[in-house]
């Protein structure tokens, strides 16, 4: 067992006690060498161990663990395939979130958090059943290269160069899909200019400007 393994089985329980999942939906996993390491499929989350994890091969899909791999790893082998900056996948099927998932709607840069951890807009997938490599296509390419993407009629995916802020993609954008449908509720939605998003996002990555100071931490205010 590595850190790696500790760190996998750690965002497993938060992505559990934040509700950001039920039951045995939704998945971890986060790359190593040609490979990657994956959430088993079907265990409670409460009950995983780092003895659980399974090691994917994309190459040629081959499996090395005690338990099937998570159904949804074609979904994960393919993000990894075509971004090589992506280090850790988190994919949750969080209430907010699903509900853009189901009206196939966008969520958007409303605000400096979500500006910032995710660099603009997230775009909903076409469908596809669960588990295909059709699902796998279509999250990849609608996930182009920004770090966050809906599936259609199911959840949301995060990627990022770790585990910790694929977890944070998640929380934000949940968080982001609450307040719109409730600022929709008392008016029309404001969406950040474009140049502002931009610049959050760049202040975010480099650390430059007021956004990453030891002060004031990721608050931009
Ligand atoms: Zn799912």
């Amino acid at each position: 067992m590595t850190a790696l393994h500790g760190q996998i089985i750690k965002t497993v329980r938060e992505i559990s006690r934040d509700k950001l999942v039920l039951g045995t939906w939704g998945n971890v996993s986060a790359r190593e060498g040609k490979g990657f390491w994956i959430t088993p499929s079907g265990m409670p989350y409460d009950q995983m161990t780092e003895s659980d994890l399974v090691y994917i091969n994309p190459a040629d899909g081959k499996f090395t663990g005690r338990w099937k791999p998570s159904s949804e790893w074609r979904l994960h082998a393919e993000i990894y395939r075509r971004r090589p900056d992506c280090g850790a996948i988190v994919h949750t099927h969080s209430i907010y979130a699903t509900a853009f998932a189901v009206a196939r709607t966008a969520v958007l840069p409303v605000t400096e958090d979500i500006a910032q951890v995710t660099g603009g807009r997230v775009e909903v997938a076409d469908y596809a059943l669960s588990g295909t490599q059709e699902l796998a296509v279509n999250a990849a390419k609608a996930l182009g290269d920004r770090n966050a993407v809906l599936l259609a009629g199911h959840g949301l995916v995060g990627t990022a160069a770790d585990l910790q802020e694929a977890l944070k993609v998640c929380q934000i954008v949940e968080k982001t899909a609450q307040v719109m449908l409730l600022a929709r509720l008392l008016g029309e939605i404001h969406v950040l200019e474009e140049e502002d998003v931009r610049r959050l996002r760049h202040f975010y990555l480099t650390g430059y400007g007021p956004g990453r100071g030891e002060d004031n931490n990721e608050n931009i205010n």
